[in-house]
């Protein structure tokens, strides 16, 4: 039995939230991993308002309780973060694990995070005072740095509705199922009259924030792919110079080279 609060609305779960220390989670897949004797649990998974998916005129909006399970099962969520989530670990989690836990628990590993940067979304934060819409890159600022107040909840991702239809995206990591990244990686590429209109790339797992370098994409901004392709060693070595590694396991080279790979990989597919 969880020590806390179950709230069945957000109005309630806020007010718990302004009024007590809670700690809000949903699928605990994180959470569980923790032990924190004394601490006071909020249940969010039993709030209507945080479970489902939407769509309007811009955005697709995913509850932050709604599980990955029931992404994929959703006709609305685009392809690019299906795939992204149909690689996270297997059944038993996708089952209980969430959007906004995901971004909650703050790991550079997050896969559906490292989706959100390249798609340039949103995230609907709301408290008892106030709701707010921010960028994803100003909630999740690096591995257990969140820009959330005291009292603030995730309530909804919004990704926008248009431009995720060319993509890339892939995991690398031990094994093809059950595996904790080594790199994520992914891109969103847009073409508007032969024209290249976006060339975002995004890498989880590789430094302690989810990484995108907005100047570097910018240098292919308004070519056509030919035209691309004539400074991609550029552009490819000024990534090589800027992406960030860790050190992890399989060691900082081995990431920078996977990166520079999946990149150059995200390019060739769209005639760059
Ligand atoms: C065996 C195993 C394998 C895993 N594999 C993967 C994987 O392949 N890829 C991957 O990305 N993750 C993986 N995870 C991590 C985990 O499943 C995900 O991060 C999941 O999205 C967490 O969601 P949750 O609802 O369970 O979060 P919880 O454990 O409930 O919460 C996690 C954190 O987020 C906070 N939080 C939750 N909801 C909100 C909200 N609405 N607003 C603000 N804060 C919130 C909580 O306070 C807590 O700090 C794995 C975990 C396990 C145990």
């Amino acid at each position: 039995m969880v020590n806390g609060y179950t709230a069945s609305s957000l109005k309630e779960a806020l007010t718990i939230l302004a009024e007590t220390n809670a700690v809000p989670y949903a699928g605990g897949t994180d959470l569980m991993l923790e032990n924190r004797p004394g601490v006071k649990y909020l249940f969010l998974k039993k709030i209507p308002e945080l479970r489902s998916i939407t769509a309007d005129e811009r955005y697709i909006r995913i509850g932050a309780a709604v599980t990955f399970t029931e992404a994929l099962a959703s006709p609305l969520v685009p392809p690019l973060m299906k795939e992204a989530v149909s690689h996270i670990a297997a059944p038993a989690i996708r089952n209980a694990g969430t959007f906004g836990g995901n971004i909650g628990n703050g790991s550079d590993k997050a896969d559906t995070v490292v989706v959100e940067f390249a798609a340039d979304a949103k995230a609907r934060i709301v408290s008892k005072e106030k709701e707010r819409i921010a960028d994803i890159d100003k909630v999740f600022l690096s591995r257990k740095h969140l820009g959330l107040s005291d009292g603030e909840l995730i309530a909804e991702i919004l990704l926008p509705r248009k431009g995720l239809e060319r993509y890339a995206y892939t995991k690398v990591g031990g094994r093809q199922s059950q595996a904790v990244s080594f790199v994520s990686f992914a891109g969103v590429f847009g073409l508007e009259n032969g024209r290249i209109t976006n060339a975002a790339a995004a890498f989880g797992a590789a430094g302690d924030a989810v990484q995108r370098y907005r100047d570097i994409e910018k240098s292919l901004i308004g070519k056509t792919p030919d035209e691309a392709k004539k400074v991609k060693a550029d552009y490819l070595r000024a990534y090589e110079e800027r992406i960030l590694v860790n050190q992890s396991r399989v060691g900082p080279e081995y990431q920078r080279i996977v990166c520079l790979n999946l990149l150059n990989d995200f390019l060739s597919r769209f005639g760059v």
